[in-house]
Formats: C-alpha cells, structure tokens, sequence
C-alpha cells in the first residue's frame, strides 16, 4: 500500500493509494463494469460506517469512493475488501482498471453488442501488460454495446461503441478512428493505447492532447517502416488509399471515419431516466430496472444498504453507471416507493439532477465553500432555471472537480462567498462581486424573471 497522499495533479485515489482529504482518507473501489451483488453492496455499507464516516461518493467512472477512513481504519478496511475480492494485488494493477461499461450489459437484449464478456478481459490485458501500467493515472477505456442504456456523450480516452451493424466504432480523444468487428475490438483499443504511450510528451496525460497526431501518424508514412502511403503503415491505421497496414490497428475500416465527435458533457440518460422505471426491449419484456439517484452523487452507508436489501428482495442485482447513479436490475415489479423511501431521487424531474457539485469544505482540502451542502440550499431558486434548461455548477473551488464542461450559471467558492458566472466553466472570472448564499439566493430569484422560456432564448446580457 502506497502512502496516502494529498492531491497533486493527474492523480486518482484507489484503496490501495487512498487520498488525504479534509475529512480523512477517500478509499474509492474499482468495481468491474460497476456491478454489485446486493451481498457485496451490504458489505461495503456496513465497512463505509464501521471504518469511514459512512458517507459513500458515486463516480463518474462507476465506482464508489468511502470518506472519512481513518489512518488506524484502513488497513482493517483493506482486509475486508480483500474478504470480499475486490482489492488488486497492486496499486499500479488498481490504477490501471480504468474501464466505463455500459450499466446494463449481459442485461439487455436490445444491446446491439453484449460487452459483458470484453470488461473483465480488457482489464486483465491491462493489468497483465506492465507497459500499461505507465498510462497516465486519468486515463480511461469505454465500452458501449449500445442499447437502452447506451453511453452515448460519455467521454473516454479510448472508447469502442457498438454500431447496429454489430461493428465497433472506435474513438481517441473523442476522434472517430474508424470501425473494426466485435472480435477485434480489444486489439484495437490497446493498440491505440500503445500508440498514446509512444508518442506522448511527458506533460501530456489524456488521449485529446495527443490524437492529432495520431491521426496524422495513422495517414503518413511511417519513418521507423519506410512504409509508403499506399502500402499502409506501421501501426496499421487507414492510408490515403483505403488500405490496412499491418500493425495493432490493421482490422480498422476507415470508410466511415469521421473528423470529429461531440460530446455533450451532461448525460442525457441522468436526466431522462434517473428515478424511471424502464423497461428492456427484445426477448424479455417482463425484465425492468430502476435507476437510483443520490443528490450530487453522495449517498450513505444507510441508503446503500437499503438498496441492498431491495436488490435481494427482488433478484435484481446493482449496477453503478457514469451518471453517479445506481440501477437495479433485472426487476419484475416497479421498486420506486421503496428506493424513494430511503431518500434517494426518483423523480427524473428533481432539479438537483442537473446540477453539479462537488463537495466543498470540510470534505475537501482546497474547498472555500460547502459546494454540496450550499447547492441543496439553492435548489429551490435553480430549479427556475433548470426548469427552462440551465445546466448549473457549484463549485468549491475554480478547479472544477465537478463539471469540466461549462455551464449556463457555474457557482464558484472564493473565501466562504460565491463568484457566478454565465455560459462559463469554473476558472472563468466572476462576473460580479463575491456574494454571500443569502445575496446570491436574492440575486438568482431577481435574475429568473428575466430568464427565457426557452433556454435558447437565453441572454446573457439580461442575466448580469
Ligand atoms: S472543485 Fe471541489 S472537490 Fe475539487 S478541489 Fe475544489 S473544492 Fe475540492
């Protein structure tokens, strides 16, 4: 186990390298694919009290992070996870497990590719390959067979998405590289992994910083072959003719190859679905899921246990998703008066649903206001403007944690006071002067009568 540390940057907290925050250590749990039995998700409720403080944060990565674990605690909490088979050999092996999937796979019948079977075997190539081990800490992998749950506007360094036609589309840095059959997937994804490691600068941490010139790779000669264009090239990308080369890359189709993708940073299945009981199309119309939400992602060890129990009642197992929320499935009966009974969101329409916040002090170090607490209060008078389709950030300080993307009003700590700012991500300066939670509160409620109906018709200059 490596020593706990503060945060520096580029950096992930794991069980085996917890990280000191302000209200102890953060020991996060890589769950594979983000699927809990309801036994498992019982025993990490009772562990998040019994060694940390019970508070327990959803990830967008579809993990769980426990807070508050004390220096004296964690060895005894590490001993519990390892009972429980869900702590790597190695710090680095944990690091490395950096693979989204989508919620429901091996689930749903409407998925155009059952990743299911590629999740374990992606993270076994990883941790199985020490050159691997040298990507960066942030750095991450997707699978998405598509489906009722698909991960559409999910981000990834690396990410494979099925297409209808039973391929996969494969992406870098949000780059459409081309598309390659289901069978050839894995090897494609690593190979771009290994081209990520070849060509990045020490300084450069995720696959956006380097996919120009990856792409550039992928059309030129390679110097080190002497391959020409029209023979391929040495890592088997598309060439300007249309052939494969020989290398990781050479099952791609470049046909369908596009310059750009765009990703929406607020996912839309969040919004939509979060709370709803759905049902999966295909062969198995009785099966259903319920997707759980916890405001801003944090829930207690009390409520996961009570989805615990509720998953056990019904046969339906838990699967974390990137959207900081927990599915139950497969389920026969509607379970939304008992998940609502423990406090967590079942309305898709509650406003908290579309706003991000991080923490904030005293959970975290460099939090110059508490971001959650603050943003529950406010709730009421942003519901106005999500209503009208505002996307809002509060945040505890301008390093964002929470939202990277900019947002129709972002909320940013400056000493125990608010900074706002429209259209704009969290380093953005404020635009009036810091203002106390009473004085913002009164400024947002005076601001929403000019707010449009539509967020489209939304001005900037009338909200200032
Ligand atoms: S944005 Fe929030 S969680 Fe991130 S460092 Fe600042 S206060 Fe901490």
């Amino acid at each position: 186990m490596s020593e706990p540390s503060n945060q520096v940057k580029g950096w992930c907290p794991g069980a085996l390298r917890p990280m000191r925050s302000g209200d102890g250590l953060i020991v996060r749990v890589r769950l594979t694919g983000g699927e809990l039995t309801p036994e498992r998700a019982a025993a990490l409720a009772e562990a998040a009290g019994r060694f940390g403080n019970g508070l327990i944060d959803l990830t967008s990565r579809a993990n769980l992070q426990m807070r508050g674990v004390r220096d004296e605690t964690l060895q005894p909490l590490l001993d519990r996870l390892a009972e429980l088979d869900l702590l790597d050999a190695s710090a680095a092996a944990e690091q490395v497990r950096n693979v989204i999937a989508s919620p429901l796979a091996g689930l749903d019948p409407s998925a155009s590719i059952d990743v299911q079977p590629l999740i374990r075997a992606l993270e076994l190539r990883l941790i199985g390959n020490d050159r691997f081990h040298s990507l960066p800490a942030k750095f991450g992998f997707l699978l998405d067979g598509g489906g009722v749950l698909s991960l559409d506007g999910v981000e990834a360094d690396i990410a494979v998405r099925a297409e209808d036609d039973g391929h996969f589309r494969l992406e870098a840095g949000g780059e459409v590289l081309g598309r390659v059959r289901v069978e050839e997937g894995l090897d494609a994804a690593l190979g771009v992994a290994e081209r990520f490691l070849a060509l990045r600068q020490p300084d450069e941490r995720r696959m956006r910083d380097v996919v120009i010139r990856l792409q550039d790779e992928a059309r030129l000669p390679s110097p080190r072959s002497g391959l020409c264009i029209s023979e391929g090239n040495a890592w088997g990308g598309p060439t300007k003719s249309g052939r494969m080369g020989e290398g990781p890359l050479a099952a791609l189709q470049p046909e369908k190859a596009a310059l750009a993708v765009h990703t929406p940073s607020v996912a839309p299945h969040f919004v939509e679905k979060a709370g709803a009981l759905s049902r999966l199309a295909g062969h198995h119309p009785s099966a259903l899921f319920f997707t759980a939400a916890a405001p801003f992602g944090r829930l207690d060890a009390g409520q996961l246990e009570g989805l615990a129990a509720i998953a056990a009642r019904h046969g339906a197992t838990l699967r974390l998703t990137p959207w900081r929320s927990i599915l139950l499935a497969p389920l026969a009966v509607d379970v939304g008066m008992e998940v609502s009974s423990l406090g967590l969101v079942v309305d898709p329409h509650d406003p908290r649903l579309a706003i991000a916040a991080c923490p904030g002090s005293p959970s975290c170090l460099s939090g110059e206001v508490s971001a959650q607490a603050d943003a529950a209060r406010l709730a009421p008078v942003l519901a106005g403007f999500v209503e009208r389709g505002a996307s809002v950030h509060v945040s505890g300080c301008a390093k964002g944690c929470a939202r990277r993307a900019p947002a129709s009003i972002t909320l940013v700590g400056q000493g125990g006071r608010y900074g706002i700012a429209f259209d704009a991500d969290s380093k953005a300066p404020s635009e009036t002067e810091p203002m106390s939670l009473g004085e913002l509160t009164a400024f947002l409620a005076k601001r929403l009568q000019h707010f449009p109906e539509k967020l489209s018709d939304f001005s900037i200059k009338k909200m200032r």
